[in-house]
């Protein structure tokens, strides 16, 4: 049987827009095997919102899958119905957001929010109320049973998350899609959040696809990562390849701009200079190709392929080819 659990297979989503097609995702391959973490990076703009709201099969009405599949389980999601869907979303795959605010409902308790979750069980409310408590309490928040009283205001940004996470656990999924959980927190709150999460991953061996810009959190959590830029994967691998060997220009920017790799004291912290590029007029050739200091003439005329470098490791650069074609 498959190891596999979600694979993308040549995804391309366009948004219809009146300056003409937004090109958001363009060939996406790659997949998340059970019981893994896998890391998404990328700059703002670089799909990976689109990416999640394709797998969830929440996207905006302007969107338009104009090729590939998004196999969960072996099923393409493109092709499943709206109620497939539904009976998917929240047990089988869930969702951690940014914002843990706008995650809960400011008007119901957190109680009543962890019973509605369990809509599909048909254990008394009582045995809800006690699961409930027992993930809260397993997130680390301090006295659960009374606290499922309380309204979302009164708690703070790092409870919030970690309620977040803990209802998005409540249902054990196989996959869960963490979108940046700990960006809105603090360092301290983020390392607690990310080892508790860790260590809840590993007890239910759910697999995470783990969405971030912060390499650090990456590095530390994910056995694979893949680098997404302009809609597009410009290199994926193994995480301590990726960090240590990386091969796409556009890695080693982020790798530099890290405030973790900075080894020196700064005034400004490094940035990759210039812009991504407008998704509806895309340039020909590479993509990165106006913000690579390594661009060779071939850069313009050709898209380099995502060509596999060592086993498990790709990257899309004419670089890594021995010699570029005329
Ligand atoms: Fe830079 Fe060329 Fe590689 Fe693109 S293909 S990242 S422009 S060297």
């Amino acid at each position: 049987m498959s190891d596999t659990l979600l694979e993308l297979d040549c995804l391309s989503v366009d948004y219809e827009t009146s300056r003409g097609d937004l090109k958001a995702l363009r060939d996406i391959s790659f997949d998340v095997k059970k019981g893994e973490i896998v890391g998404i990076v990328g700059e703002s703009g670089c799909g990976k919102s689109t990416l999640i709201s394709s797998i969830l099969r929440l996207t905006a009405p302007n969107t338009r899958f104009r090729e590939g599949e998004i196999r969960f389980k072996g099923r393409n999601l493109l092709a499943a119905s709206e109620k497939q869907m539904r009976d998917l979303r929240g047990a089988d795959m869930s969702i951690v957001f940014q914002d843990p605010m706008q995650t809960h409902n400011p008007v119901l308790t957190i109680g009543r929010q962890m019973l509605d979750i369990q809509h599909r069980s048909r254990s008394p409310k009582a045995e809800k109320l006690a699961r409930a408590a027992r993930m809260l309490g397993a997130l680390g928040i301090p006295d659960p049973e009374a606290r499922l009283k309380q309204y979302p205001h009164e708690f703070s940004g790092g409870m919030r998350q970690r309620i977040a996470i803990a209802m998005a656990l409540m249902s054990e999924p196989d996959l869960l899609i963490a979108d940046e959980p700990t960006t809105a927190l603090d360092a301290t709150l983020e390392v607690q959040i990310i080892e508790r999460l860790q260590e809840l991953q590993r007890e239910m061996n759910c697999a995470v696809l783990f969405i971030s810009h912060h390499l650090g959190v990456i590095a530390e959590l994910c056995d694979r990562v893949v680098v997404m830029y302009a809609g597009a994967v410009v290199e994926s691998g193994e995480v301590r390849e990726i960090f240590h060997n990386p091969k796409h220009p556009y890695t080693r920017r982020l790798i530099d701009c890290d405030p973790g790799h900075i080894k020196t004291r700064a005034r400004v912290l490094p940035t990759i200079p210039g812009e991504v590029p407008d998704l509806a007029a895309l340039p020909q050739g590479c993509v990165f190709r106006d913000r690579c200091t390594q661009a060779m003439p071939h850069c313009a005329a050709q898209v380099p392929p995502l060509s596999k470098l060592e086993e498990a490791h790709h990257a899309a650069c004419w670089l890594n080819h021995g010699e570029v074609p005329a």
